[in-house]
């Protein structure tokens, strides 16, 4: 077929493909007598009329959902260095994991003593978490990072309120963090208070200090930050925070920054969220299933939400491990918790997520683990030395002008001021050199920012084409910035409307 023809293809849909009496699958025929419909289904409940359902042959279906999955961009295609976001590449050997039937085929509402195996991973990875937040005790309820949020709030508010301090209602949260935070804090009907950040991208903490009072709940505070950097006066908010009595809650969301080589626990924070979609792999893409566990210490342990999977010595348990032995271990679902905060979610949490991450734990291990921070830091520091080889960063300086961790911020202000195309023009224009563009106007405290991610798995080679790109994005922005502004060009959709499609989305098929 000519690419003319092929693309004129590419334009039906599903409705247009369609003629009467194609089938894609022929049912075999009944075993069993017929029964009449109304039998089944009561004439109240039936439609007068049958759907109006496409009618398509096997290989019109098959190509079809091929098309559509060729047009979007995704992470098996190309670079996608979005920024707070970590989504990396996810062996694929973790899918073959979670697809396996004792895995995938297990019925939520099964009996512990038949889920022995899924509560054993469960324990397990809860184990693996605790030790690398460095605090012990872990839920893995929550279903995202967000949702971690909301149940650490509220374990610091049952911890405050068992002592007898109801007037805790104020959450401490610099300008630079991530928009769930403060609606985290909504959420649980809490205060936000804003902490401002100094002229070297770190807490302020003059204002810090002017804040923490004992009406405050608890500081969340991303380490390394938004803006990519690692607080270097941690120690002394620790000392901050913990002096009014208030907790410290770690957004961990940059963990993979800092996995097998500091701690949260060891920092003085109480309570640690995880994106185990973000830090230990899980496609999430399109808003896909997550989890966001809480390790938290001794002192709020009480407060986890219920049920807790727990570990007892099995009656009768050999003790040995011969083979044929009874198990020595009996894993079970602890709903004596008085003092819990309560349920989060349904059933025990996203199950394949927790397959995925305790797959990808164990075959890393410890070594590996602080070696995927290692070299995403050294790849984020690696790509920022080429953007400025590259003359790049005359445009769109860095936001602070430091060491970066994981990731770091541009702002494209000059780049705007002497071009004339903003943060989004080179966003869009990226697309067009198949490279997903960074997160842009985030954080907020940056002007026309430029959030850059690039993990670990990248090569060297791909982030020299990426810093070569922006470079020839902005020659050619110099020449004619209307390429830019009004990119991308070669895409299957051009230039949304994005305030339209998030206000009024269309999520029906025109028919
Ligand atoms: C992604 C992110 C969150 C929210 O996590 P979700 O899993 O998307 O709910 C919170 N804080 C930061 C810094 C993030 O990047």
């Amino acid at each position: 077929m000519s690419s003319f023809l092929q693309a004129a293809d590419d334009e039906l849909t599903i409705f247009e493909r369609s003629r009467p009496g194609r089938r894609a699958f022929v049912a075999p025929p009944l075993e069993v007598p017929e029964r009449p419909l109304d039998e089944l289904i009561p004439a109240t409940l039936r439609r007068a009329q049958a759907p109006r359902l496409p009618e398509v042959s096997e290989p019109e279906i098959v190509r079809h959902y091929n098309r559509l999955s060729k047009r979007n961009f995704d992470l098996d295609t190309g670079f996608y260095p979005l920024g707070s976001c970590t989504m990396k590449h996810n062996p694929k050997l973790h899918e073959r994991v979670a697809a396996l039937p004792g895995h995938a085929r297990l019925h939520p509402l099964q009996e512990v003593d038949g889920a022995q195996g899924a509560l054993e991973l469960m324990w397990r990875l809860s184990q693996a978490l605790g030790e690398i937040a460095g605090l012990p005790h872990v839920s893995l309820q929550p279903a995202a990072g967000s949702h971690g949020e909301l149940a650490g709030v509220l374990v610091s508010r049952a911890y405050h309120e068992d002592r007898g301090e109801f007037a805790r209602r104020k959450v401490l949260i610099p300008d630079a963090a991530h928009g769930t935070n403060p609606a985290t804090v909504a959420m649980a009907g809490c205060e936000v208070v804003k902490v401002g950040t100094d002229a070297s991208g770190n807490v302020d903490l003059d204002d810090l200090r002017a804040k923490a009072s004992e009406e405050v709940v608890c500081l969340m505070l991303t380490n390394p930050s938004t803006l990519g950097l690692f607080e270097p006066g941690i120690e002394e908010i620790e000392r901050i925070v913990h002096g009014v009595g208030a907790t410290l809650y770690y957004d961990g969301a940059n963990l993979n920054a800092i996995m097998g080589i500091s701690r949260p626990g060891d920092m003085g924070f109480d309570i640690v969220h995880f994106n185990l979609h973000k830090s230990f792999t899980q496609p999430h893409g399109g808003g896909g299933p997550g989890a966001g566990p809480i390790a938290v210490g001794e002192a709020l342990e009480p407060y986890l939400p219920r049920p807790q999977v727990v570990r007892r010595p099995a009656a009768g348990g050999a003790g040995n491990g011969a083979a044929g032995a009874a198990a020595d271990w009996f894993y079970d679902l602890d709903y004596e918790r008085p003092k819990s905060i309560g349920r989060l979610r349904g059933f025990q949490g996203n199950y394949g997520v927790f397959v995925r991450s305790y797959a990808y734990i164990r075959s890393l291990g410890a070594a590996g683990l602080r070696e995927v921070s290692e070299v995403a830091v050294l790849n984020a520091n690696y790509l920022l030395a080429r953007l400025r080889q590259e003359g790049v960063l005359e445009l769109l300086p860095t936001a602070y002008e430091r060491i970066c961790m994981h990731e770091f911020v541009l702002s494209g202000a000059p780049m705007k001021r002497e071009l004339g195309i903003r943060t989004l023009d080179l966003a869009k224009r990226l697309l067009d050199h198949g490279v997903h563009p960074p997160t842009v106007y985030f954080p907020l405290i940056v002007d026309e920012a430029l959030l850059v991610e690039p993990t670990e798995t990248e090569t060297r080679e791909t982030l020299d084409r990426f810093a070569e790109v922006v470079a020839a994005v902005l020659r050619e922005a110099r020449e004619d910035p209307e390429i830019a502004r009004s990119a991308p060009h070669t895409t299957p959709v051009r230039r949304l409307d994005e305030a339209a499609a998030a206000r009024r989305p269309v999520v029906r098929q025109a028919i």
